[in-house]
């Protein structure tokens, strides 16, 4: 008789020991659970009288009794875990977990809590291992997988944070392919702030085939073309920001005069803000122009743009400019009086200046890409153009 004979003959004999030990915990069971109630009045009793360890204790050997009180002890460690008690969370989880006779829902929804508790304690390893697991038996998936995100965000692990995004969105049936571009973006700003430019323009090049309306891309990919030498190339990218949203026209305008003058190509900057005002209007545009005007034409010339500009579109960012060229040739008799009424337009303007979530209304001086408010992508624009 050889081993696999053996094993087959045992096979019964341990599937009936297994059948009579499963009667036994059954026949304990239904014995024990009588005593249900009172363990859990002891606890409540805990409770109320804020001594929630020894309480903890109580729950925890009512639950070795019965599995059914899973849900009150997963509402329980949910409930310490908002309250910011994260290790008292820790301890009823991992008791839980600990239980044979959960079942997989029950199982897998104390895992998700307990990866919780470890997100909330900042062991951010613990957590991600345990959402690891979830997400490969495919359980909970959706908010698994946005934990999951959150982790990498946090950590700044862009590769993992887009393949997790590609299943998010493939779960959630949402396109966040813009999302994706961040991503992308956020690889090259690192990849740029080592002076590594190939792997940024690679990065890139995969931001904009993710999403081509990706301004982010189209500014950082003009930014290095800048950083090379090339003026050419780094207006052509900026350029592109026209098309993608005109919203952040703002942020290269600046940048595109500066590259002219890079090139001492005085016409070619002219032409540009001429035609670009053309088609856009816009704020930003409008007080760039107006300082090529002053720069090639002197101050009168400016002064006569801004002034038929506030006759179309009275605004305070105009007013402003039209005080600084005013200041240039003030005399000292009527200089003071400009000062204080320039002080008085800039305090109104610091109202129209700066950017603002379109989500949670988050208000900020710096562009961020990713809202501190709602921790939204993409929410954020420039509020001037408006
Ligand atoms: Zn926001």
């Amino acid at each position: 008789m050889n081993a696999t004979d053996l094993l087959w003959l045992l096979l019964p004999l341990a599937a009936a020991s297994g059948w009579l030990a499963a009667r036994f915990e059954q026949k304990r069971h239904a014995r024990q659970s009588l005593d249900l109630p009172s363990a859990y009045f002891k606890g409540l009793n805990f409770l109320l009288n804020e001594q929630p360890d020894k309480a903890i204790e109580v729950f925890i050997r009512v639950l070795e009794v019965n599995s059914d009180t899973v849900e009150t002890h997963l509402a329980l460690g949910n409930l310490f875990r908002r309250r910011g008690e994260v290790e008292r969370a820790i301890r009823i989880h991992q008791n839980l977990i600990a239980r044979p006779t959960l079942d997989r829902e029950q199982r897998s929804q104390a895992l998700l809590e307990l990866g919780q508790d470890y997100l909330k304690a900042g062991l951010f390893d613990r957590a991600e291992n345990l959402f690891l697991e979830l997400a490969e038996i495919r359980v909970h998936s959706e908010q698994v997988l946005k934990l999951l995100l959150h982790i990498y965000q946090q950590e700044k692990e862009w590769e993992k944070a887009i393949s997790i995004t590609r299943r998010l969105a493939r779960v959630s049936g949402r396109n966040m392919d813009d999302t994706i571009a961040q991503f992308y973006c956020e690889l090259a700003d690192q990849d740029y702030a080592h002076r590594n430019y190939a792997g940024a323009r690679e990065h890139l090049k995969r931001a904009l085939a993710s999403d081509d309306k990706c301004v982010r891309a189209s500014m950082l990919l003009g930014d290095i073309a800048a950083q090379e030498g090339k003026f050419r190339d780094a207006i052509g990218y900026w350029c592109r920001v026209e098309e993608q949203d005109m919203h952040y026209l703002g942020e290269v305008a600046g940048r595109i005069a500066e590259a002219y003058k890079q090139m001492n190509d005085e016409q070619g900057l002219y032409d540009y803000f001429r035609d670009a005002l053309q088609r856009h209007g816009g704020v930003s545009l409008a007080l760039a122009f107006a300082d090529v005007i002053s720069h090639r034409d002197g101050v009168p010339a400016a002064e006569k743009f801004i002034v038929d500009w506030l006759r179309r579109a009275p605004n305070v960012h105009g007013l402003h400019k039209l005080l600084e060229l005013n200041l240039v040739k003030a005399p000292d008799s009527g200089r003071n009086d400009l000062l204080l009424l320039k002080g008085i337009i800039e305090d109104l303007r610091a109202q129209h200046l700066g950017y603002a979530c379109g989500q949670c209304g988050f208000k900020g001086k710096t562009l961020h890409w990713l809202c501190p408010g709602c921790n939204r992508w993409n929410t954020i624009k420039p509020v001037r153009e408006e």
